[in-house]
């Protein structure tokens, strides 16, 4: 089977093509630095680690941008409120969410542009615009003039009337020719204080819009293959990049939209003006298995909306335990080798193999190809159970596992960065194994705890553990 994304620009299921065969260049709207993400936004941002390392499963060579919003209203309000630069603001929420990511095992992308540093292209995008006759001036802010693009509204598949005002559409500020135009430069106030650039263009700042369009182009070409994002990116801003994006280069831009949907808290969306939202550290603060919470972001269709729940958590670390446990034993099966299974592991294997990878293809099913992960663990538990498994034939079922885990990225323990709080971890599970009566996992799990140097022994007062 071939690879097909519901494109959000047609509304269908297409096959993938990209332009360079074999190649994929993809644009991902990355965080505005302004605070620490929230985990709606990390859904999005663990989405678009399962679409790279699923096209690169797939054999696909991935070059992956994600920019910084670095200057917009959010990040210069909350630098005026501490008294520090914008870039030194900025720099603290940067960091923390490289380090997020780091923590969700998220993949870095290959360039992360920052807007602060790519105003030059901006002003040259707004001038080739200027230059085809879809801007207009006022006040000193340039806007651009949505009746000069016949195409604007097909992502969203709005009519016209439906395209009203969002978010960063500051209506009131300015006078605009069609409320729905937006700002692409915006003059210097006061209330900017000493964030501005003197350009070409004038005294200002650039809008938001036009950050993706210059450095996604800037980066991956007038064309390229994937953008992506959550569905609040959607409209107005990724109708306000093709806009930008089509009317200056005079040729289409992506090839392939696809928007991720939201993360909820009790039916209604995560989000940070609603104050309904947890931060990455306000969960690991709870105590919970950040692998586990990437798993729970990602075994959800990226197109279904997920609602937030602790027990949803407590489901996926349990999911992950049994993925870890069973790569335990197919990594202990050498020990004791058995006869050899008649071809039974290796008809599971490659069935489960084909099954998978049909899933990703589809739209990247992970929740499908999940389930499927899910029935193989099954057989190669009964089969370890059989004790038949040969050298060879455990051996390829690890292998198997540690391929769909390029995917996942579960397996490993984060021991050698908190070795006490991993091994809390592997206690905890042990203390799961036995209430269970599951004697063999937890025996598993002892000598996994030994090997990595501590001892825990059994009290009344439940288990304790140190190091040897
Ligand atoms: P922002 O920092 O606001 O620009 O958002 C960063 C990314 O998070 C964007 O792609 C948003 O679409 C996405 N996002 C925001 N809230 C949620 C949510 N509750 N669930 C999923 N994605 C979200
Ligand atoms: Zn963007």
């Amino acid at each position: 089977m071939a690879l097909r994304f519901h494109n959000s620009l047609t509304r269908q299921r297409e096959t993938f093509q990209p332009l360079v065969p074999g190649k994929v260049g993809m644009y991902t709207c990355g965080p505005t630095v302004y605070n620490y993400a929230h985990i709606g936004n990390f859904r999005t941002f663990v989405f678009e680690d399962l679409l790279r390392r699923s096209l690169r499963f797939l054999g696909y060579q991935v070059t992956q941008v994600m920019n910084f919003t670095d200057v917009d209203d959010k990040t210069i309000r909350g630098s005026q409120a501490t008294g520090e630069s914008l870039d030194a603001f900025t720099a603290r929420y940067k960091q923390a969410f490289f380090e997020d990511l780091d923590t969700l095992r998220v993949e870095r992308a290959e360039v992360y542009p920052e807007a602060t540093t790519h105003i030059e292209e901006m002003v040259a995008l707004i001038e080739q615009l200027r230059e085809r006759g879809h801007t207009y001036e006022d006040n000193g802010s340039i806007y651009f003039r949505i009746a000069s693009f016949p195409g604007y509204g097909r992502l969203a598949n709005l009519n016209p009337d439906q395209m009203r005002t969002s978010g960063r559409v500051d209506n009131d500020e300015y006078e605009k020719e069609d409320v729905r135009d937006f700002a692409l430069w915006k003059a210097w106030t006061p209330e900017d204080g000493p964030v501005f650039w003197e350009t070409r263009l004038g005294k200002g700042r650039p809008g938001w819009h036009i950050e993706c369009s210059a450095m996604s182009m800037k980066y991956l070409g007038e064309h390229f293959d994937l953008h992506t994002g959550g569905v609040d990116n959607r409209f107005p801003h990724h109708e306000n990049e093709i806009a930008q994006s089509c009317c200056a280069t005079g040729q289409s831009f992506v090839s392939t939209w696809l928007h991720s949907e939201f993360l909820l808290v009790e039916g209604k969306k995560m989000s940070k003006s609603l104050g309904n939202f947890y931060t990455l550290r306000d969960l690991l603060d709870k105590g919970l298995d950040p692998v586990a919470i990437r798993y729970t972001l990602l075994s959800v269709h990226y197109r279904a909306q997920l609602n937030f729940s602790f027990d949803g958590i407590e489901a996926s670390a349990q999911a992950v335990r049994r993925l870890r446990d069973l790569y335990r034993r197919l990594e202990q099966a050498h020990l004791h080798q058995g006869p050899g299974s008649g071809g039974r592991a290796e008809v599971a294997t490659e069935l489960c193999r084909a099954d998978f990878t049909a899933a990703l293809e589809d739209d990247l099913n992970l929740a499908g190809a999940l389930g499927r992960l899910f029935l193989w663990v099954r057989e190669a538990n009964s089969l370890l159970d059989e004790a038949v498994l040969s050298v060879a034939e455990a051996q390829t079922m690890e292998l198997w596992l540690k391929e769909v885990d390029s995917v996942l990225d579960v397996l490993k323990e984060d021991c050698d960065e908190n070795a006490e709080a991993c091994v809390a971890r592997l206690v905890e599970e042990r203390v799961k194994a036995k209430a269970a009566k599951d004697f063999a996992a937890a025996d598993r799990l002892r000598a996994e705890i030994e090997a990595l140097g501590w001892v825990v022994k059994d009290t009344a007062a439940g288990p304790v553990f140190h190091r040897r």
